[in-house]
């Protein structure tokens, strides 16, 4: 199941894409706004979706907005350095290959839809950098997830463009600075529930710049794996339905060339991955 949320004619909406359209289930069901709201009530609220099918109205894919699929409620939680090629490219001999998983955040002020712009702006170093990469919804919450567990705790899958401002990345040691910036969280275009996938691992994540191939590999790659990032996370704190782990990017960003290639007005960015789909956005 496609789940998106969407705004038309002023109001926000939540949905199910079936081929080109969208089924507008807040038609069906007033309650039905936020998407959080929904993973929450788990497979009750997925079966409640399903009964509104025939009762909801219908509206084509394009004639709508969508958004982020859902509005997060506190920080994206990230992880750094996850795929061997990408850690290589980065050629920093100060930091080798993890041993345990490196987590950062990013901000809900990040977060933007497919579609919206990816603002420069916010980057005084003019060093910005994308980072296509499998963002894990969580459905229900947990804590002390044993990796064996992890899976069940898993609503579904959508793309994360983990966009960086790479001189703030390196200047301020932290990185919440660089990876924080608004609209450096582009996210979507929806969520596919996890049934849909027999095996993760299998697919792939690609990304391109303005039509031209930057990075490909499989979620396979990761050095840590999603059971393993469940249960790291949940050993200390809290995981919550609708939290976002973006999983890691593989290599082939833009700083990797030499010399960098960052992202300037006018380019585009598409992220793409097997069984999900596209995530676009221009740069202004
Ligand atoms: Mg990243």
């Amino acid at each position: 199941m496609k789940l998106v949320t969407f705004s038309r004619d002023g109001s926000r909406a939540l949905g199910i894409v079936i081929d080109d359209d969208v089924v507008d289930l807040t038609t069906a069901d007033g309650t039905l706004t936020d998407m959080i709201d929904l993973i929450a009530r788990g497979d009750e609220g997925l079966a409640h979706v399903t009964d509104l099918l025939d009762r909801a109205r219908r509206h084509p894919l394009d004639s709508v907005h969508l958004e982020a699929p859902l509005a997060p409620r506190k920080n994206i939680l990230a992880v750094g350095r996850n795929y061997l090629e990408h850690i290589h490219e980065v050629k920093d001999q100060a930091r080798p290959v993890p041993e345990h998983p490196i987590v950062f955040t990013k901000p809900p002020t990040s977060v933007i839809g497919p579609g919206s712009p990816i603002d420069t702006g916010n980057d005084p170093s003019d060093t910005t950098d994308y980072e296509g990469e499998l963002g894990v919804v969580i459905g229900p919450g947990g804590k002390r997830i044993a990796p064996s567990d992890a899976w069940d705790h898993v609503f579904g899958y959508t793309i994360v463009n983990d966009v960086t401002a790479r001189a703030l990345q390196r200047r301020h040691g932290q990185w919440l600075i660089g990876k924080g910036p608004d609209t450096f969280c582009p996210m979507g275009p929806w969520v596919v529930t996890a049934d849909e996938f027999a095996d993760i691992g299998a697919v792939w994540v690609r990304t391109t710049v303005n039509g031209e191939e930057r990075q490909a590999a499989p979620v396979s790659d990761m050095i840590f794996d999603i059971p393993t990032l469940i249960s790291t996370l949940s050993g200390v704190m809290t995981l919550e339905p609708g939290d976002v782990i973006a999983t890691g990017t593989p290599g082939g960003v833009g700083m990797g060339f030499d010399p960098p290639v960052y992202l300037t007005a006018g380019d585009v960015v598409e992220v793409t991955i097997d069984g999900i789909g596209s995530l676009t956005n221009p740069v202004v």
